[in-house]
């Protein structure tokens, strides 16, 4: 069952040649959750071949216009393909007026319905309860209300092993039962065991997406263990006082929890345009985290059951620059 992530944008407040703004795809079990929407998000998820009418969830951190500038756009493609499908946005509250507002204005025929679910709170809160994956928000300190998000699989049922549900002749009323972990019991009073019958599933994975945000020591709880981290890394140290004024994190503080937390992979993004590679995020991150990841547009992440992420770039070609102008 996948569980991936691609990256659509990986610049912070200000699109390059080489980065969009902020946005992810996340994709858990074939189910397409869009993280952010930068501006351009529409034409990334074309480029790198994302069939969109399959995003039914859309999770806003922030109302900053470098993570919401693109869900206008996408919204509009959406009425023009006649999506009929309701979309769901989760954002905090203002965004429901002004994109009510904006669409009203701008709006075609539109025969989907938005689903508004504001996001409020300064704790964590289960957000989505599905069958097979959670959400919970991280609460963030930024300059504007700003929540990260916790992608979190279900505990799966046991897998039952095939040969014994003929050798044991267990009849279909009781498999689930025996996944759920009971032991099986024949019509003679002979009790096999669940071990017998059952392996373990595999281990349940998760994704924590962190932006923008001042650097925050007491998310390390929430976020312990997860398997992928992403974390937005707008400075460098030498930075670190512009950081801390603008509510942002430098590469370094990020490394930091991460290690803190024992998170299993690191990504770091939203990198300042004041920079011209992203070099000097790598060095400063492995001071304190063994292997970071530096995100670029069209990277994608796989994260299979045994733990491990593969990494496929989609367009290496552009992948290390910032910036090439002097903008
Ligand atoms: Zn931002
Ligand atoms: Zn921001």
């Amino acid at each position: 069952v996948s569980f991936s992530l691609t990256i659509l944008g990986s610049s912070s407040a200000i699109p390059t040649s080489q980065r969009f703004p902020t946005a992810h795809l996340f994709n858990a079990g074939e189910r397409f959750f869009l993280i952010d929407c930068g501006e351009g998000t529409q034409i990334q998820l074309r480029r790198f071949r994302i069939r969109f009418g399959r995003i039914n969830h859309i999770f806003i951190s922030h109302l900053h216009g470098d993570h919401v500038f693109g869900l206008f756009g996408l919204i509009s493609s959406f009425g023009l393909m006649g999506r009929k499908t309701d979309l769901h946005i989760f954002s905090p509250p203002q965004l429901e007026s002004i994109l009510e507002s904006h669409l009203n204005t701008f709006g075609h025929e539109r025969q989907f319905a938005i689903i508004y679910h504001p996001l409020t709170g300064s704790k964590p809160k289960r957000i989505l309860d599905e069958a097979r994956i959670s959400v919970d928000t991280i609460p963030l300190k930024h300059s504007t209300p700003c929540y990260g998000f916790l992608f979190r699989e279900k505990e799966k049922l046991r897998n039952i092993r095939k040969e014994v549900i003929r050798f044991y002749n267990i009849p279909v009323k009781d498999i689930m039962p025996v996944k759920e972990g009971n032991d099986f019991v024949q019509p003679d009073g002979t009790v096999i065991p669940n071990a017998v019958l059952t392996y373990a599933p595999p281990p349940v994975r998760s994704y924590a997406y962190c932006t923008d945000t001042q650097i925050l020591p007491k998310i390390a709880s929430q976020i312990e263990g997860v398997d992928l981290f992403y974390h937005e890394a707008t400075f460098l140290r030498k930075d670190e006082a512009l950081a801390k004024k603008t509510l942002h994190s430098t590469a370094g503080q990020a490394a930091k929890l991460a290690l803190d937390a024992g998170v299993k992979n690191l990504i770091l993004g939203h990198f300042s345009v004041r920079y011209k590679t992203v070099q000097p995020f790598a060095e400063e991150a492995a001071l304190h985290y063994p292997e970071v990841h530096l995100a670029n547009d069209g990277d994608v992440y796989s994260i299979e059951p045994g733990g491990l992420v593969f990494l496929k770039s989609i367009q290496s070609a552009t992948a290390g620059q910032i910036n090439d102008t002097d903008t």
